[in-house]
Parts: structure tokens; C-alpha cells; sequence
């Protein structure tokens, strides 16, 4: 099918009592099969990326509009009385948890449009991540069935099955393939796990956490099912094409892993090699560390990955035993170098009966990638110093990046068509060229401040109809949209609501323009503490909207269910974006990226990419605040009484006090004791305060005020926002994956 037939089709299409489930099959379908008509060009070298998680979203508005054909099936359908908005009822995709997932659907998106070949692998869970209602200010969880609607955009591989072995037992691998549309059509290929009913648990639920270790074993199975399934084609098409010479297989494949998810892909691949094959252990194990590289993604303790030794050899011996052999050929390796009996411990595979992932992953892989310069720097000088030491040449920085097809071109036509004005369309295809808006800015901040105030309005609107709270026109728009966790500190702008609701009612707080803070984002179903995150927002929340005295001047939302679809919005309509962990825990952040590209200022700490952003997009031109990490770690070291903070600040006092003070939750049964604890006398292995939420508390308050102020020279915040976009082509995620594929992959690019 070309493009003309498959418009012909649509407008010959019977829409009349057809149900927006029907027509979503119906057209999805089509599409699917213009994109297809010239399948999937094989490719000399193809990359591969293993990820747990591919956080995709909607596709039916993104591939439509890969194909070059979302305006005129709008048109169409508009010509046969159908909004083609109606499909927004159609649920995301949400095979992912936050932003390590988001981050592989950016990337295979920005490889199939630059036509680099490379393939996503993962898994294809039944529940994706859980529905989030708040009910009465909580979260409650519901299941994901995402694919009630159908799953038109995958195609079944009958043919591929793979069998997946277990001690206990035998799973089966039936991959899903879902095409990705571009300057070439890439696969994203899900596999799915059928047989028993054991068998089928394994790709039922995405694992709902990212940062805590719980059903463990259920978890192992995932990481080792899809890891096997991966592996087990990819060797089977080398044999096929090539033979069973295996010396040349990183000549043809590059495997990324992302995060430690699928490491065990790494032993799965020896055991292989040694087993069918008769390749000698130290051979399979050159051969993978050409072929594996690692990207790391967070330096919490609590979420490096580590599997007891006694569970993996119940229920994968093979796996147990390569384990086991490539600890001992690293051992080796280290005292051959004279390496000393500490630093080899911290780069130990095997230990007390553990397995550690990540020291797997730094010893095997040819490369170790941190995903913003700052977090690299971490990698060598403190995670993974030792290995840094031995094995320097292993690491690179590769900076994030998100789509700007997603993020930009779809999510905010408004904004395109000002660029395209501006400097012509080339930047659609070539990222690189958005920089040409450079000095154009200020012929063009009357016309960005027409786009913004439009692109507000779709918020409120969308604000209003799902959560049911209608902002007026001209406020000032502050977000924090993304998963809950302590280190991301969304109880730190809630401290600073509670203060400036107070300085606005006391008086103390003047000439205030009127802002909505907007929240939104998920915690893990077991992590209590971000629960009460959650509740405590939204009694401010209560607290604030219904205070008649302060109805027109300040205003809190939390979006529910937080997802890549309402994301779309939220960054299309925000002028200043919050980023506020404390310096040295975000790896990089990529909801700062979105922010940025569709014009919002970042307020934020010196942390992750907020650094970049800062220097590319200039340091006047967003709102740094806070601790830097040296700050920190002299804290650390030091010592840090976060009591003494609030004795030398009344206005933070009164704000933390509501947590205990009876202003909300009367019947304290919300944990906010707990929470209160936690900052002040320290929680279980935590110390007081363990974020520094308090010690950056009244800087941050202090600059949200700074910002309120310069919002009233309307002009001259667009300015700085614009700036920010025409500083933003860096953190395409285009740029990221070409410097994957040239500086890891060895990809032509
Ligand atoms: C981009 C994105 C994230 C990541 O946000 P961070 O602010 O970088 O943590 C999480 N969830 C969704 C739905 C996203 O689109």
C-alpha cells in the first residue's frame, strides 16, 4: 500500500455507528500496512537495545505522523463529522515505570527517523504500569489492561517462538513486533511468556518499582525470560547468515543494556556458546565483551541490582555455574594486574552469596555510559571508582535525550509552525538546525507569548475536565511531573506551597502574581513514605483551592495517572519547570529535557542535566538554586542537623510543623509522623533528613519568589523561555543516539 491508497481507503471508510474501538482497529491497521509495505530492510551491523521497560505512550497519533499522513486522516475524518481527538480515549502504552523507560521509546524513535538500524527487545506485559486514582488524597492503584483497545501496532510471530528453560520449568516466547516508523522501519520486538500458568505470569505485570526489591523471584524469571528469549534468536540468525564462527559475531551485533535489568543477557550468551557450541569459556567471554556495553542509570544503593547466589542456582544452575567462572576469570585478571585485595572486593561479581549485576555488567561490557556528564564523573570518582582505575578506556559520558517528534512536533504543533516561521522546516529533520532560532528571539517572543498563552488554555481545559479544577486565565504555571521519590523532593515544593500560602495570607507576601502548581506522578505501590508525599500534597491542595482568601492568587493540581499522554500536555503548558533533587541523585532527568524544548524555565539544583541545560541555554536564562554536590558530600562528611535549620528559620518551621500539627490529617493516620521523623530524627538506615530537604528549602523559596517577580515582565520571561528552546537541540534524543551508535555501536551514522 503507498500513501495515496491508503488515504483513498480512508476516505471509501464506513464510519457511520462504527465505535471509536472499531475505527481505532480499522485505521490503525491501514496504517500499519503502509508502513510495512516496504518491510524491514536487513542491515550489515544492527544494534540491539535490552531494556525491561519501553514506556511508549499513544502510538496512533506518533506513527501516523512518521508516515507523513496525521493531518490529512484528520482532514478525512473531519470531513466525515469525526474529531480525530476521539482517539485520545485510546489508553498509553505503558510498558514502563518513569524515565529509564521513556528513554528506550525516545531512542528507538529517533533511530528508526535517522534510519540507524537497531532493535528495541523487551517484554510485552499484559498490566503495564498501574491506573492511578486519588481517592481522597491517596493513591490507589488500579490494573492496566491496556490492551483492551486492541493492539493493532503489533504483529505476532507465530514462527519465532523460542522455549525458555528453567530448573522447574519450560516457558514459552512468543514475540510480539512492533514496527517503528521513520527514515527506516526498526522493530521493537516484546516477547511474551505463555504455557502454564507459571509460565504465563512472567510477562503478566511490569514490575512495579524501580527502586525496591520485591518478588524476587518473579523478577529474576522476567530479567532472565526476555534476556534468554533476546539472545537465543539473535545467536540463532548468526549461525544462519554467518556460521558458527562466532569470532566475527560483535562484527554484525551491538547489544546495549540498559540499566541492569538484563545483564543476566551476558551470562545467558556464554552459557550458549560454551554449551552448544563447544566455544572455550575465555573465548565466549572475549567474544562478549565486544559485543556488551552498559548504561547505568542511578547511583542509589537500594536500586543496584544484586541476586542472591543460592536462588539464581535453584532456579538457573547453568547461569549459577557461568557466573561463577566469569568472577573467577576477573579475580585472576586483578591479581595478574596487582590488583589489591580492597579494590578487587569493589569490583567483586561474586560475594557473600550475591551476585552483583552492576559489577557484572562494568567487567563485561566494553563500555560503561552514565547518562549526563555530572553522573559519569560520579560513575568514576565514586560508584564505580575502582573499576575507573583498572579499566579507564571502558568509560563514556552519553548524555539523554528525548524525541523532538514526540516532544515537540506532536505534543505542540503551535510551537513548530513559530519555528518553521522563523528558520524553515530543515530543523524536522535535522535537529541540529533548531539552533538557527538563536538571536531571532526577540522578534519572535510576541508571537511565542500567543503560542504559550494557547497552549495553556488546552492545559486548563484538560486540567479541568480530568481533575476538575479551573485555573484562570494568566497564571503562572509551575510543574513537577514524575515518579515520586524522596531524592526528586516533591516534599520540598510542598514545604514551599505551605510557606508562600502563609506569606500570602499573612501579608507578609506581596504583589504575588497568580500561579498554579501543578503535580503529578506515581510511587511505587509499597514505598510508604512517597505515599504520604502523595496525601500531604493534596491536603495542601484541598487546603489552598478551597481558601477563599487565596482563590485568585495561588492554585495546586495534582494530575492523576500521570503518563506519556497527559506529560504531552503538561510540558506544552508549563512556563517554569521543576527540578529539585538533591545534587548528585538524578542521573540525568529527561522531564527537564521535554520542559525545556517546548519553552519552560527551569527552576532547579545544580544535578543531572539540569548542568547542561544551564550551560547551553544560559545560566541567566533559568533559576538554579541549592546545594551543589560538593556541598553535600562536605555535609555528609561533616555532619548535618537539619533541627538546627528550622530554629534559624520560622517560616520553614510553621511549614514542616503542618505535618504534625493537627492542620491536616486530624486522625493521623497519613504516616505524616513518620515523614516528620524521617527529616528529624532519621528512619530506619536513613539519616535526618537524608535529601537535604531543609537545607535547601528557603533558597528554593526564596527563588520560586524571584521568579514570580520576573513574570511580570512578560516579555522578558519569554525571552529567557525561548532561549531555552533554541538552546534545546542538544537534548535530542537524535543527537544521543548517534553518539551510541558512533562512539559504542561502531554504527555509520
Ligand atoms: C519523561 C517522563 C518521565 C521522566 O521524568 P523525569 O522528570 O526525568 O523523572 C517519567 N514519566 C513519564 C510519563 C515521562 O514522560
Amino acid at each position: 500500500m503507498d500513501k495515496l491508497e491508503y488515504l483513498n481507503k480512508l476516505r471509501a471508510l464506513q464510519t457511520e455507528g462504527k465505535s471509536v474501538k472499531e475505527l481505532y482497529n480499522k485505521i490503525s491497521s491501514m496504517a500499519m500496512a503502509l508502513g510495512m509495505s516496504g518491510g524491514v530492510k536487513p542491515a550489515v551491523k544492527t544494534a540491539c537495545y535490552f531494556s525491561m521497560e519501553f514506556l511508549i505512550g499513544r502510538s496512533f497519533y506518533n506513527n501516523l505522523a512518521a508516515l507523513g499522513v496525521l493531518r490529512e486522516t484528520a482532514d478525512i475524518l473531519a470531513g466525515k463529522g469525526i474529531d480525530i481527538n476521539v482517539f485520545e480515549e485510546i489508553e498509553d502504552a505503558a510498558l514502563g515505570n518513569g524515565g529509564l523507560g521513556r528513554l528506550a521509546a525516545c531512542f528507538m524513535d529517533s533511530a528508526a527517523g535517522l534510519g540507524i538500524p537497531l532493535t528495541g527487545y523487551g517484554i510485552r506485559y499484559k498490566y503495564g504500569l498501574f491506573k492511578q486514582a486519588i481517592i481522597n488524597g491517596r493513591q490507589v492503584e488500579l490494573p492496566d489492561d491496556w490492551q483492551q483497545f486492541g493492539d493493532p501496532w503489533s504483529v505476532r510471530g507465530e514462527d519465532k517462538k523460542r522455549i525458555i528453560r528453567f530448573a522447574d520449568m519450560s516457558v514459552t516466547a512468543v514475540p510480539y513486533d512492533m514496527p517503528v516508523f521513520g527514515k527506516r522501519v526498526n522493530i521493537l520486538r516484546l516477547w511474551q511468556a505463555e504455557g502454564s500458568k507459571e509460565a504465563q505470569k512472567i510477562s503478566e505485570y511490569l514490575y512495579p518499582a524501580d527502586d525496591t526489591q520485591e518478588g524476587k523471584i518473579l523478577r529474576l524469571r522476567q530479567e532472565y525470560f526476555f534476556s534468554a528469549a533476546s539472545i537465543g534468536e539473535l545467536i540463532e540468525t548468526h549461525v544462519k547468515r554467518h556460521g558458527k564462527n562466532f569470532y566475527n559475531f560483535a562484527e554484525f551485533n551491538a547489544i546495549q543494556l540498559n540499566d541492569t535489568h538484563p545483564v543476566l543477557a551476558i551470562a545467558e550468551f556464554i552459557r550458549i556458546l560454551t554449551s552448544k557450541y563447544k566455544v572455550a569459556f575465555q573465548a565466549a567471554l572475549d567474544i562478549a565483551r565486544n559485543t556488551f556495553s552498559y548504561t547505568n542509570h542511578t547511583v542509589l544503593p537500594e536500586a543496584l541490582e544484586c541476586w542472591n547466589a543460592t536462588l539464581v542456582r535453584k532456579i538457573l544452575p547453568d547461569i549459577y555455574f557461568v557466573l561463577i567462572k566469569i568472577s573467577f576469570k576477573q579475580r585472576e585478571e586483578l591479581r595478574m594486574r596487582g590488583c589489591p585485595d580492597d579494590l578487587a572486593a569493589k569490583m567483586a561479581i561474586y560475594f557473600s552469596d550475591t551476585f552483583s549485576m552492576a559489577n557484572l555488567a562494568v567487567y563485561v561490557g566494553k563500555t560503561v555510559n552514565g547518562v549526563a556528564k555530572l553522573h559519569t564523573e560520579i560513575l568514576k570518582s565514586n560508584l564505580f571508582a575502582a573499576a575507573f582505575k583498572y579499566y579507564p578506556q571502558k568509560f563514556c559520558n552519553i548524555t539523554n535525550g528525548i524525541t523532538q517528534r514526540r516532544w515537540l512536533m506532536l505534543c505542540n504543533r503551535e510551537l513548530s509552525a513559530l519555528i518553521d516561521g522563523a528558520i524553515g522546516t530543515g530543523w524536522r529533520e535535522d535537529i541540529s538546525l533548531l539552533s538557527g532560532l538563536k538571536g531571532h528571539e526577540s522578534s519572535l517572543a510576541g508571537e511565542f507569548m500567543q503560542v504559550k498563552r494557547k497552549k495553556k488554555e488546552e492545559l486548563f481545559a484538560f486540567l479541568e475536565k480530568s481533575e476538575g479544577i479551573r485555573i484562570p486565565d494568566g497564571f503562572l504555571v509551575f510543574s513537577q511531573v514524575k515518579r515520586l521519590h524522596e531524592y526528586k523532593r516533591q516534599l520540598m515544593t510542598a514545604f514551599a506551597l505551605v510557606e508562600l500560602y502563609q506569606g500570602i495570607k499573612s501579608g507578609k507576601i506581596k504583589n504575588f502574581h497568580p500561579s498554579v502548581f501543578i503535580f503529578g506522578g506515581k510511587s511505587a505501590p509499597s514505598y510508604k513514605r512517597a505515599k504520604s508525599i502523595i496525601k500531604y500534597i493534596n491536603d495542601i491542595a484541598g487546603k489552598i483551592n478551597g481558601d477563599k482568601d487565596v482563590k485568585d492568587i495561588l492554585k495546586v493540581v495534582y494530575v492523576h495517572n500521570y503518563n506519556v499522554s497527559s506529560a504531552e500536555k503538561i510540558m506544552a503548558g508549563t512556563d517554569v519547570s521543576l527540578q529539585v533533587s538533591t545534587a548528585g541523585l538524578e542521573a540525568s532527568g529527561t522531564g527537564n529535557m521535554k520542559f525545556m524544548m517546548n519553552g519552560a524555565v527551569t527552576c532547579g539544583t545544580m544535578d543531572g542535566a539540569n548542568i547542561e541545560i544551564v550551560d547551553l541555554a544560559g545560566m541567566e536564562n533559568n533559576y538554579i538554586f541549592g546545594a551543589r554536590i560538593e556541598q553535600i558530600d562536605k555535609l555528609k562528611r561533616e555532619g548535618y542537623d537539619p533541627s538546627a535549620v528550622l530554629t534559624d528559620c520560622p517560616e520553614c518551621k510553621n511549614a514542616v510543623q503542618t505535618l504534625i500539627d493537627g492542620t491536616f490529617d486530624p486522625t493521623a493516620a497519613a504516616g505524616y509522623k513518620e515523614l516528620y521523623a524521617s527529616l528529624i530524627k532519621g528512619a530506619s538506615w536513613h539519616a535526618p533528613d537524608n535529601y537535604f530537604v531543609l537545607y535547601d528549602l528557603q533558597d528554593y523559596v526564596k527563588t520560586l519568589l524571584r521568579i514570580n517577580a520576573d513574570y511580570e515582565d512578560g516579555r522578558s520571561f519569554a525571552l529567557k523561555q525561548l532561549k531555552n528552546v533554541s538552546a534545546s537541540a542538544y537534548f535530542s534524543s537524535d543527537r544521543t543516539i548517534k553518539e551510541y551508535a558512533g562512539k559504542i555501536w561502531g554504527l555509520k551514522v
